[in-house]
């Protein structure tokens, strides 16, 4: 059991008109998209702050810097992809994550299968072992009121 480690990812991005809303690696089609330096994937942050944390690496804004042009707009596929090859450099491999996001509209359920499938392939690990949950926050609060969007994750890793 002394193998294996937990790590934990909370994130927010606004919601702005003009701007694409990237989340779990796909694009959905909304009036309003998330704000951010990179492409704002709100599910992907979170995914790769958990395995951060988990691996104790510190976090995202450690190793992709908000004031680096290099990450102006960035595929957050890519920073995620990166954060796999920095935990898997550690010796450590992905048992399974678990995941929320918080968003009032649009509606995230009907995208988890794609997003599942997305990930999958980009973390190179069965799908079987990404969750995604959604839910409102029931009109409360700037998730409710439609300003922003908030994700949680927790993420068991093991060493190999
Ligand atoms: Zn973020």
């Amino acid at each position: 059991m002394t193998n294996f480690r937990i790590g934990f990812g909370y994130d927010v991005h606004q919601l702005k008109e003009g701007y694409e809303f990237w989340l779990g690696g796909i694009k959905l089609e909304h009036e309003k998209g998330a704000v951010g330096h990179s492409d704002a994937d709100t599910l992907i942050h979170v995914i790769c702050d958990a395995l951060l944390g988990a691996a104790n690496l510190r976090d995202i804004g450690f190793h992709f810097s908000d004031k680096d042009p290099k990450y102006k707009g960035i595929d957050s596929k890519i920073l995620l992809k990166e954060v796999m090859a920095l935990v898997r450099k550690e010796g450590y491999e992905i048992g399974n994550l678990d995941t929320t996001i918080c968003l009032q509209i649009p509606k995230v359920n009907p995208h988890i299968p794609e997003m599942k499938k997305c990930l999958a392939t980009v973390m190179e690990i069965p799908e079987n072992n990404i969750s995604i949950k959604a839910t409102t926050t029931e009109n409360l609060g700037f998730v409710g009121r439609q300003e922003g969007i908030s994700a949680y994750c927790v993420a068991l890793i093991y060493h190999q």
